[in-house]
């Protein structure tokens, strides 16, 4: 049988790279692996955590992990251990950029760095800028949590509803789903404000006001959430489990189809929603071909769902006063929230998992959610220190400091990875950053910036490189079928071996290539909400959480409003909120704090955005968690990988849901290793 090497023999797209790499500064030693994780976000520093523990409760080959270098682009976080080069190896940061000086991850111009930051105000709340709301049943962040109490403490959300600590002063309290034109849909705040009422009579009150509005759809909304959280539950066992070959999965559609929640990630919101019995008032709603008629507005063009299944017959509930449509408000307005997508837009699985969060109890990380990572790369390296295995045998006792640091943090923007047979190396610019075994991508595709090659699988000149077929080959396929497929595709190019084999690199999947949604995040001190410009009296309570309808968002620009505190104030929107906009909504004295750009427009924009356009469940097909493997790719037992922890955000985005993706990455890659070994014998199911 001819080897995967000689079959693959035309260059996909021959790339002569400029790569003169001097000698790397690390080499690669037998069975000494080395682990680069390009990515210091929750991906890559959890990755890093449960690679550690692996290395440290194997039984057998304990300890084979000689170092993990977690790359990022962003300084470390103050105190995290920074290796010694960094300051040669430092990112250009611009001149007049502004960086609060107590930014947990300073991000270098035209990178948007960690999707989980905050910022400490000179006068010292912590604002969430990106990821900020964590459901207590996240598992995976919960045990992370316990992993280091000392460090992580839970604290109730600043951006959510149910902050309790402000309820003898004059915190405003209470949500309103804004329809635009001075118009509420809901508006709870009132609710709060009434006289000789504890707080917790009318946290009750506005729980029966919600029941009211949405009645049974409500009861039958919380029921299926409820049911997919039972399956979704069921994960976390898979993970743990490392008996069973069937734990093992090979992409994120694998962990889906386990739970039985893959079919809900193919089908729109809507269409869910439909199946759910769900009422639409589809008066609220911008459909895609009428949009255009109110000036701003944007569904972004996605077609409206197929389903024509629109129940009119519960109409009557809007001639009720004080009922309403959940499905066309509240549903609505946390999909604009949490992924500024409309219902059309999202995929019925992150419906789903972006309602979780409502009625349950959330938390955020005292000190920021930033410590996360910066915890996890502490119990990382923690694992070795307290290993009697795997220190360096300097100290016998209890606790083991190890002598040397294992699990590293080095500020570097990878911009190229070049596999050849024994190894993979890394580059910033044309500066080697070392050779390792395991390359683990924990960062979205269309955002890394990376070039991925590979040396010529013959091996004649090592200056010739290939594009790395990150989405595999496909051989022997006839060349018509090929054209058939792809007539036009840049990304599928057609080449014959010398045995006459015909092979292609696939191409990525949507997933990999679709734009991120842009978010911008706005914190502004100093203001004063503009309430006329609500449509509500000078007197009149502001509720402390403003989702928008589609109309409202379409009108005013914004895609949720915080107050965080008296005069502080956090936005989300999709485009920067001019200076007429913010002097509009609150008041000419304001002031912006920091203003962060998850995507968007301008040269870089496109590198960046807060969550994947799910369209509909369009994009859902997913990359494998093994990008590229080298050891098949070269026809030996013993080769480099290339894993991709963000592989999961195709069909649902969120910190726990990276979490699992770097659960997932880290068993492969540990089995890879030996560090765990399925039992062969054991066909159980689970
Ligand atoms: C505005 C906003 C609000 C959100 N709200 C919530 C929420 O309330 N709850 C929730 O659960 N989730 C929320 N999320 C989503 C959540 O933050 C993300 O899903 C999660 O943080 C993704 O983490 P990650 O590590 O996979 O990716 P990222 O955080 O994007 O990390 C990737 C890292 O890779 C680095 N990098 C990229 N390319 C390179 C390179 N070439 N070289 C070196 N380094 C590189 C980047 O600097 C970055 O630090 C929100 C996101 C945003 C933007």
């Amino acid at each position: 049988m001819l080897g995967f090497a000689s079959r693959f023999m035309g260059p996909l797209l021959l790339v002569v790279v400029a790569v003169t790499a001097a000698a790397a500064p690390s080499e690669v030693h037998h069975r000494q692996r080395r682990i680069a994780v390009i990515g210091g976000g929750i991906s890559g520093t959890f990755v890093t955590k449960y690679l550690a523990e692996y290395d440290n409760n194997a039984i057998k080959n304990s300890c084979l992990i000689d170092e993990i270098v977690v790359f990022d682009v962003s300084l470390p976080p103050p105190g995290l251990f920074d290796s010694e080069d960094n300051n040669n190896n430092n990112v250009e940061v611009e001149e007049n950029t502004y960086i609060p000086s107590s930014s947990s991850d300073p991000r270098p111009p035209n990178w948007q760095g960690s999707r989980v930051s905050s910022i400490t105000l000179n006068d010292g709340p912590v604002v969430e800028l990106g990821g900020s709301i964590i459901y207590n049943g996240n598992k995976l962040v919960g045990n992370m949590m316990d992993g280091d109490p000392t460090f992580l403490q839970r604290m109730p959300p600043m951006d959510g509803d149910n902050n309790d600590d402000d309820n003898n002063n004059n915190s405003p309290r209470g949500f309103g789903i804004y329809h635009g034109n001075q118009t509420w849909l809901i508006n709870t705040a009132r609710l709060h404000t009434m006289l000789l009422v504890p707080s917790f009579v009318s946290s009750i009150l506005e729980s029966f006001t919600v029941l009211w509005r949405y009645g049974y759809d409500l009861l039958r909304m919380k029921r299926a959430v409820t049911q997919a959280v039972q399956k979704f539950d069921m994960i976390y066992v898979a993970l743990n489990d490392t008996e069973h070959e069937s734990t093992y999965f090979n992409s994120p559609m694998d962990i889906w189809r386990m739970m039985g929640l893959d079919v809900l990630t193919t089908v729109t919101y809507h269409d869910l929603l439909d199946r759910l019995g769900l009422y639409r008032d589809s008066t609220l709603e911008l459909i895609s071909n009428n949009h255009t008629a109110i000036a701003g507005g944007s569904t972004n063009g996605s077609p409206s769902s197929s389903s024509s299944n629109i129940n009119h017959y519960w109409d009557w509930r809007k001639w009720i006063p004080g009922m309403g449509c959940l499905r066309s408000e509240l549903l609505s307005g946390v999909s604009i929230n949490t992924y500024n997508q409309d219902l059309n837009q999202m995929n019925g699985l992150v419906g789903l998992v972006s309602f979780v969060p409502v009625g349950n109890e959330l938390f955020q990380v005292k000190g920021g959610n930033h410590r996360l990572m910066e915890s996890a790369l502490r119990q990382a390296q923690l694992s070795y220190d307290m290993s009697s295995s795997c220190s360096d045998g300097n100290n016998n006792e209890g606790y083991l400091p190890s002598s040397r640091r294992r699990i590293n943090r080095q500020r570097g923007r990878i911009t190229t990875v070049v596999s050849s047979k024994d190894s993979m190396e890394l580059f910033e610019d044309n500066k080697s950053l070392g050779k390792f075994n395991i390359v683990i991508l924990a960062a979205p595709l269309q955002q890394c910036r990376i070039n991925f090659l590979i040396q010529s699988p013959m091996g004649l000149d090592e200056t010739l490189l290939h594009t790395m077929p990150l989405s595999g080959i496909k051989d022997n396929v006839d060349k018509s079928e090929v054209e058939e497929r792809s007539p036009s595709s840049s990304s599928s190019s057609m080449t014959d071996n010398e045995y006459g084999h015909h092979s292609f690199a696939s191409s990525l999947p949507a997933s990999a290539t679709v734009k991120y949604t842009s978010v911008v995040t706005t914190v502004i001190s100093n203001a004063t909400v503009n309430k006329t410009h609500f449509g509500l009296l000078e007197n009149d309570p502001f509720p402390r959480s403003v989702l928008v309808s589609e109309r409202g968002k379409a009108l005013e620009g914004i895609t949720t409003l915080t107050i965080l505190s008296n005069g502080l104030i956090k936005t989300f929107s999709s485009e920067t909120l001019d200076m007429e906009k913010r002097n509009i909504l609150f008041g000419q004295y304001h002031i912006v704090e920091y203003e962060q750009i998850w995507g968007g427009g301008g040269e870089y924009g496109q590198y960046g955005g807060a969550t994947p356009s799910f369209d509909g469940g369009r994009n859902s097909e997913s990359l494998p968690f093994l990008l590229y493997d080298g050891a098949k790719h070269w026809g030996q037992s013993d080769g480099p990988a290339l894993y991709y922890v963000n592989a999961i955000e195709s069909a649902v985005a969120a910190i726990e849901i990276s979490a699992i993706g770097a659960k997932a990455t880290s068993k492969l890659v540990a089995r890879r290793l030996g560090l765990i070994i399925p039992n062969i014998n054991s066909h159980d199911e689970l």
